[in-house]
């Protein structure tokens, strides 16, 4: 089977269907809490008896290489996708169809290569674009149509590198630049790359409607504080990754409106709960791992349907009320209350997860911290594989698909390309990517800014600003006072 663990895991991990499956009981691994030992200790116990998912993934179709997906129809390797159809390699992408290669894109079609971005309609490479369909190498553009290399525009219909252009042109360079070559792409690439940093203005930190918010890449938010990449969130605080949430704070990647939560990590719908992960529609859970439809939960994992429960064994509602009180009291001697368990606790390496993108670390690094670190196959297992190295592959693709699997340049893991998306890339004038799709996930991943906030002056009026982009950059990063006067 397809697995988030690797071979060698500690874990028990059962495919989907024989973990959803009736025969066998997470109940059945109950035990008495031992107010001798501490708590993680005890809980982590738990988590290696309990079976794991090997992936998870809700109501998803055809979608069998995703992971942390609902909804999903006919994707590939989709990461936190929500509601999409015939999406490949995407990252935090939802409600969209026929879109490779985009990272945190909503609402959105045939669209390749963006970022940041909502309804967007065949938007290629491009990044914080909003409403706008037929572009190419675009930034920050709103309302707009047919436009190639622009940056801050508003409501504008062919144009090239913010000038305008007949109909002619722009479909004469989109013809230049989708040749299908691999070469001319990347000099396009290239020249964009620096044309940007030297004509765009960027903001100080990029909010759409919101009021009273700090942080990155917010939307609809009201009163939020240092959050990122968050949309429709009220009165919260160091939110990643979230939609919905209301009265929360320290949550990654939990969606389906959670409410008055605390340090949740990939849950869905999640109220009145705490130091939770990969949980969904619970109400009042504390330490809980992998448990689903509870209330009223301590330290358990792998529950349904559950209540008054610790460590996976059932208590009456008096017995739940005493015991929970008496068990809180034990962590806080030890230290332990209010914080999420401990990292070393973690069924991953450090290495292995999101917050080394964010917060890159290395071995001995990860280890002085009390992280995990796991150990990695360099080079993918390719005995029986028929491989062709990237650097072999034509410049322009011609014929009716790719049989063999390409050895990545850069990292040599090798990759394949499946059908519907080669029929992409072809229609498109695309190339074949030379990269394997976790290395494109990072190149992605330096086209966006850090989370973290720092004290800069604006690049026009010299106001003191706090933003993503850190005074050393190239950039010119201003005020939303000087923003809103120079685009609009
Ligand atoms: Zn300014």
């Amino acid at each position: 089977m397809i697995s988030l663990y690797p071979e060698n895991t500690p874990y028990k991990v059962y495919t989907q269907s024989e973990w959803y499956g009736d025969k066998w009981d997470a109940m059945d691994y109950g035990r008495d809490f031992d107010f001798n030992r501490p708590f993680f200790e005890q809980f982590k116990e738990l988590q290696l008896a309990v079976p794991r998912m090997n992936l998870d993934i809700v109501n998803c179709e055809n979608s069998e290489y995703c992971n942390y997906c609902g909804d999903d129809k006919n994707c590939y390797l989709d990461i936190a996708g929500e509601g999409n159809e015939d999406c490949y390699y995407n990252l935090f992408t939802k409600f969209s169809k026929d879109c490779i290669d985009c990272t945190f894109v909503y609402n959105s079609t045939l669209c390749y290569e963006t970022l940041n971005s909502y309804d967007c309609y065949n938007v290629k490479l491009s990044q914080y674009c909003n409403n706008c369909s037929d572009l190419a190498f675009c930034y920050d553009c709103i309302g707009c149509k047919n436009c190639i290399g622009c940056s801050n525009l508003r409501n504008k219909e062919y144009y090239i590198f913010n000038k305008q252009v007949s109909k002619e042109d722009y479909a004469k360079k989109m013809k230049e630049i989708f040749n299908g070559s691999y070469k001319n792409l990347q000099n396009v690439r290239q020249f964009w790359k620096k044309h940007l940093v030297d004509n765009a203005i960027f903001r100080d930190s990029y909010q759409v409607s919101c009021e009273d918010s700090s942080g990155n890449d917010l939307k609809n938010c009201k009163h939020v504080n240092e959050a990122f990449n968050v949309t429709n969130c009220e009165d919260c605080a160091y939110l990643y990754d979230v939609l919905d949430a209301k009265d929360c704070m320290d949550l990654n990647y939990s969606l389906y409106k959670p409410e008055l939560s605390y340090e949740l990590i990939s849950t869905l719908s999640m109220t009145n709960s705490a130091f939770s992960m990969a949980s969904h529609f619970c109400n009042e859970v504390f330490y809980c791992d992998q448990c689903n439809n509870s209330k009223n939960l301590f330290g358990c994992d792998g529950l349904n349907h559950k209540q008054y429960c610790i460590l996976n064994k059932q208590y009456t509602k008096e017995e739940y009320e005493e015991l929970v009180p008496k068990i809180i009291a034990h962590l806080e001697k030890n230290g332990g209350f209010g914080e999420f368990s401990p990292a070393k606790y973690s069924p991953f390496g450090y290495n292995e997860t999101v917050a080394q993108e964010y917060f890159p670390l290395n071995k001995e690094e990860a280890s002085k911290h009390g992280y995990n670190w796991q150990e990695q196959e360099q080079v993918s297992k390719a005995e029986n594989a028929d491989v062709i190295n990237a650097e072999d592959l034509p410049d322009i693709i011609e014929g009716a698909g790719i049989a063999k699997a390409i050895k990545a340049q850069s990292t040599g893991k090798l990759f394949k390309i499946i059908q519907k998306e080669f029929d992409f890339y072809k229609k498109n004038g695309l190339p074949l990517p030379r990269k394997d799709p976790d290395q494109r996930h990072l190149d992605r991943m330096e086209l966006r800014t850090s989370r973290k906030l720092f004290d800069r002056k604006c690049s026009k009026c010299a106001k003191e600003i706090s933003s993503v982009y850190e005074q050393a950059r190239k950039e010119k990063v201003y005020c939303e006072k000087c923003y809103i006067e120079a685009v609009y």
